[in-house]
């Protein structure tokens, strides 16, 4: 089952994506953390990717389609994979699918997650992170422990692109260059649907109906 989660930022797809995949046995491919795995790594791809991350702004599309074609070509996404933050535009739209089609591939359901903007920016500027990949939100769904991890007891950190006026481009941005897809994947009807707005259970209870038809 070849899934993508599409929906602006901090509309819950890191959050699901880790229950789909737990649930599925497909691997979780977000562009995010690929990028910020290089950034740490200091790699020149992180290099070039932090300054357009930190202020909120999209990367160019040859890094984004260099990870992922490389991603892709790995062999745990022979049986299946889920796309988390990609693609974020129509060029990144048309190179995978160029990328699937040469590998005889092609994606069975694009996931679309809905939020309003309200919504967002609080879960946004409610976000933490730990360095072990866990996420929190000092509201929605807090750590047991003020800011310390529950799984590895680190220290939660807010990400700089969830401070408030990356928040506000990043949603900006989002309108601009990733909104469309939702018509180019309509258009393939390969779009559904998912009502962001509910709690966590709820949503991944919608979005497992929603697989069933496919997996
Ligand atoms: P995205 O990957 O789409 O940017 P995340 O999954 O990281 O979004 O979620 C953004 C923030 O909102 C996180 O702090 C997360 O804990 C919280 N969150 C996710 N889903 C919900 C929800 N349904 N209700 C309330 N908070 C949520
Ligand atoms: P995310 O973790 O999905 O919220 O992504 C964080 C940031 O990484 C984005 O704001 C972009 O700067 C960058 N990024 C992630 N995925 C992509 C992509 N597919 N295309 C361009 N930039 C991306």
């Amino acid at each position: 089952m070849n899934v993508i989660l599409l929906g602006p930022p901090g509309a819950g797809k890191g959050t699901q994506a880790k229950k789909i995949v737990e649930s599925y046995s497909i691997p979780h491919i977000s562009t995010g953390d690929m990028l910020r795995e290089n950034i740490n790594n200091s790699t020149p791809l992180g290099i070039k990717a932090s300054s357009y991350m930190s202020k909120g702004e999209l990367v160019p599309d040859e890094l984004s389609i260099t990870i992922i074609k490389d991603r892709l070509s790995r062999t745990d996404c022979s049986k299946g994979f889920l796309l988390d933050g990609y693609p974020r535009t129509i060029p990144q739209a048309d190179a995978l699918q160029m990328i699937l089609t040469e590998s005889d591939r092609k994606i069975d359901v694009v996931l679309n997650i809905e939020v309003y903007d309200e919504e967002l920016i609080k879960r946004l500027s409610g976000r933490r992170m730990c360095k072990c990949g866990a996420s929190y939100h000092m509201i929605f769904n807090p750590p047991e422990n003020d800011e310390i991890c529950d799984l590895c007891k680190g220290k939660l950190f807010q990400r700089d692109d969830d401070k408030e006026e990356a928040i506000r481009n990043r949603l900006t941005v989002y309108k601009k260059q990733t909104q469309p897809l939702i018509e180019y994947y309509t258009k393939k009807k390969l779009i559904r649907t998912i009502n962001g707005g509910q709690d966590i259970p709820q949503i991944f209870k919608d979005i497992k109906k929603v697989l069933k038809e496919y997996d």
